[in-house]
């Protein structure tokens, strides 16, 4: 039950050992043999690097607030003086490197502010590449601080494959102001043995053709997505990646999400699935950026039969650095996802009607059918799974529901409703009911319950329900409900009326109670492994002090939300325990 807690332990402590050591990649020939037995000696020694000067050509020129080629350009940035500098018109998405003619591995970079603008190094990314329009880029080091002006910062650089193209990409916001850069290194092929990591997390870079903007949900965009991760040792290339938006509230934040499809399988991160789709998922009204982590290990430690795989990284976004994100499975229908044979997934789904694929049932409830897929379902299939699940409602609300043969177990599996229930209902979610996922093999065989998604409003994040354990009912029975009134009787007739479900409630609660009676180590683990991550990512989103889509009032700190989170799980431990025995 404690499998995903050891997991964490092993990768913090892992994490210690694998950091790239630059001893070993720098590409030197073979110790053990004569140099003159091999092919061109690489000098190694780095030297300061000269090239053309490549990068965003539209300057500003501040006198008049419009656009230059003549004045604060690219060019000032390797004059070798601190009172001029790079500016560029645009605010974001700018940048400024050398065209250094050949491969070099690139082993130093300075840095140095515009005067008086020492913020705006802060979160800056190196990048090298072998495609003029670096879209094949890969981070090489990246500034975490502001920087005082007036004089040089260097970053030692630990990647060991050669670059042609490097450049500097300026934070968000910030005209790439600098005033001068400096690249180091010596000329070679290089290897593919070491990559830079911006932190403990795996780093996901993401480069959009032309670096185009997501700017839907719906249409794919061309890109290459590049994960690096074990500290810089493994390197997963995806070329021509699809990505578009996704989401529902969390696509209106500035912090987007998406949807990644990639041409070929993978197996990501130590994925149980090998798939094509998965989600970076962006936290941005959960300043914990660990709810949906933490809803997941509730699921395993309730026994759902499939959690959906989650893991926290960074993100590199055209050369920007955009924050922590956790990337997940999609929820589909696949080996090591929601296992269904030639059967069906659906969403019982307050947003159905923004979807391609979509009925509402007798009583009114929206559902999704998210597989068979949009364009693949028949419309047999889809009057199929819609009349089995008119049956489930129609004995749901029939005088004899509880009858184990004729009544709703004909066509619900209730083990997995009722953990279901426990995942959502102990979490704190407001939405759990507001989005049910069901699936259901293609011959016999009943509606299952699961999987567990979208929990950023969950663990007391959500000012409809506030404070939760203080509600006389559980969140599903409240007025700060979202659950359609269906749904809702639907939940009620199982968890309430149905004296032998209410029985086995009691039952799993029971057994699910000495797992996650020590969540909160679990929470305390979590927030070791995303501290250095979350510093940064509230430096690109500072928004620790503002209210942010459900929240509560803000905690002013990262520790601070945290501990929101502990202070909810160590009273939800008593209080579900009153309402299930209740
Ligand atoms: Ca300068």
């Amino acid at each position: 039950m404690k499998a995903g807690r050891y997991i964490l332990l092993a990768v913090l402590t892992l994490l210690h050992v694998i950091s790239c050591d630059r001893k070993e990649i720098i590409p030197v020939v073979s110790p053990q043999k004569p140099a003159g037995n091999q092919g061109p000696v690489v000098n190694k020694t780095p030297v300061k690097l000269s090239g053309g000067v490549i990068g965003t050509e539209r300057s500003v020129d501040y006198s008049t607030g419009s656009a230059s080629i003549t004045v604060n350009g690219r060019y000032n940035a390797f004059d070798g003086s601190f009172d001029t500098f790079f500016a560029s018109y645009d605010r974001s998405g700018t940048w400024v490197g050398l065209d250094l003619g050949k491969k070099h591995v690139i082993t130093k970079v300075g840095y140095s502010p515009r005067i008086t603008q020492e913020g705006r190094v802060e979160l800056a990314v190196f990048e090298g590449a072998n495609e003029a329009d670096f879209s094949d880029a890969l981070p090489i080091a990246m500034v975490k601080d502001r920087a005082a002006s007036g004089t040089m910062h260097y970053l030692d650089v630990n990647c060991s494959r050669g670059f042609r193209y490097v450049r500097y990409v300026g934070p968000n916001d910030a005209r790439c102001n600098v005033a001068e850069l400096e690249f180091y290194g010596y000329e070679a092929d290089g290897d593919d043995s070491c990559f830079y990591q911006i932190t403990n997390l795996p780093t996901v870079v993401i480069n959009t053709e032309n670096a185009r903007a997501v700017t839907s949900k719906t249409d794919y965009i061309k890109s290459n997505v590049f994960i690096v991760s074990e500290g810089g040792k493994n390197l997963l290339s995806a070329l021509q990646t699809e990505i578009r938006g996704r989401g529902n509230a969390s696509w209106d934040f500035p912090k987007k999400p998406y949807k990644i499809k990639f041409q070929e399988k993978h197996r990501v991160l130590g994925s149980p699935s090998n798939d094509r789709k998965w989600t970076l998922i962006n936290n941005y009204g959960d300043k914990t950026l660990m709810r949906n982590i933490l809803a997941f290990e509730v699921s395993r430690r309730v026994g759902m039969a499939y959690t959906p795989f989650c893991t926290p990284v960074d993100v590199v976004f055209n050369g920007e650095y955009q924050g922590c994100y956790q990337l997940c499975d999609q929820v589909e229908v696949g080996t090591g996802r929601v296992e269904a044979k030639d059967g069906y997934l659906i969403e019982i789904d307050a947003y159905a009607y923004s979807e391609d694929v979509y009925f509402y049932s007798g009583k009114g409830m929206p559902v999704t059918v998210k597989y068979p897929k949009d364009d693949e379902i028949t419309t047999s299939q889809l009057n199929f799974i819609k009349n089995y699940f008119g049956k489930l409602e129609t004995a749901l609300w029939s005088s004899n529901f509880k009858d184990p043969v004729s009544g709703y177990r004909k066509y619900l599996d209730v083990d997995s409703f009722l953990m279901n229930f426990i995942v959502g209902e102990f979490s704190g979610n407001t939405d759990t009911y507001w989005s049910v996922n069901m699936y259901k093999d293609g011959g016999d065989g009943v509606l299952f319950t699961g999987p567990a998604w979208d929990y950023d409003l969950a663990f007391e994040n959500d000012q409809r329900t506030y404070p939760i354990n203080n509600l006389s009912d559980y969140i599903y029975a409240s007025a700060g409900s979202v659950a359609s009134d269906a749904t809702r009787t639907m939940v009620n007739k199982i968890v309430k009326q149905d004296a032998a479900a209410k029985a086995r409630l009691v039952e799993i609660w029971n057994a699910s109670k000495p797992a996650l009676s020590s969540l909160n180590d679990y929470v305390d683990e979590t927030a070791a492994l995303l501290d250095e991550s979350q510093k940064l990512n509230f430096k690109r989103w500072p928004i620790l002090n503002q209210r942010v889509h459900q929240n509560n009032a803000p905690k002013g700190s990262y520790a601070g939300e945290v501990n929101v989170v502990k202070s909810y799980i160590t009273r939800r431990l008593t209080r579900f325990d009153e309402l299930v025995k209740k």
